[in-house]
């Protein structure tokens, strides 16, 4: 069962968030809050991953970092929603899967095979830390700011209130 930490105000280009450290016993889980979430319907909520390349090597292999200024952007013109980081880098694989799938990926397959064919789940990423945070901050329900809708099923699964997805703008 998750722990809340520690909390602290955050600024940022996007405004100042809450934010919140929590732990598990194993992985550090952050989310930041902007507004009054406490019982709120429909908060917009971004699940972030978290992603070595783009976050600290400014690489251009992938768009995290763009997902992630954007749902900032979002949450600040709305005046409310939450943004979780999870430590579960390369589709909760770790940054060594995402090394020995890169091959596979030059050779043309999409990521989810190569981290298959490099011996690795095409999707580790588990949300139930993600799903204990928002109850923690008593948040009805999400619209949840992604790309792609597997996300939502696999949030539905593990508890959480989807209300619908919004793509990242
Ligand atoms: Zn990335």
């Amino acid at each position: 069962m998750i722990k809340r930490l520690g909390e602290r105000d955050l600024k940022t280009k996007y405004g100042t968030f809450r934010e919140v450290l929590y732990y598990d016993g194993q992985k550090e889980s952050i989310a930041i809050v902007m507004g009054d979430v406490a019982g709120g319907e429909d908060v917009l909520c971004r699940i972030h991953s978290h992603c070595v390349g783009a976050h600290i090597f400014n690489s251009v292999e992938c768009d995290c970092r763009e997902q992630m200024a954007a749902a900032q952007s979002m949450i600040e013109n709305e005046g409310r929603g939450v943004i979780i980081w999870l430590d579960q880098e390369a589709k909760g694989n770790g940054h060594l899967a995402l090394i020995e799938s890169t091959p596979f990926k030059l050779a043309g397959d999409p990521q989810a095979v190569a981290y298959q064919k490099a011996g690795y789940r095409a999707d580790a990423r588990d949300y139930q830390s993600a799903a204990q945070i928002i109850a923690d901050l008593n948040i009805a329900s999400i619209v949840l700011l992604a790309n792609d809708d597997s996300k939502a099923d696999n949030l539905r699964r593990d508890g959480i209130n989807v209300t619908r997805t919004r793509t990242l703008a």
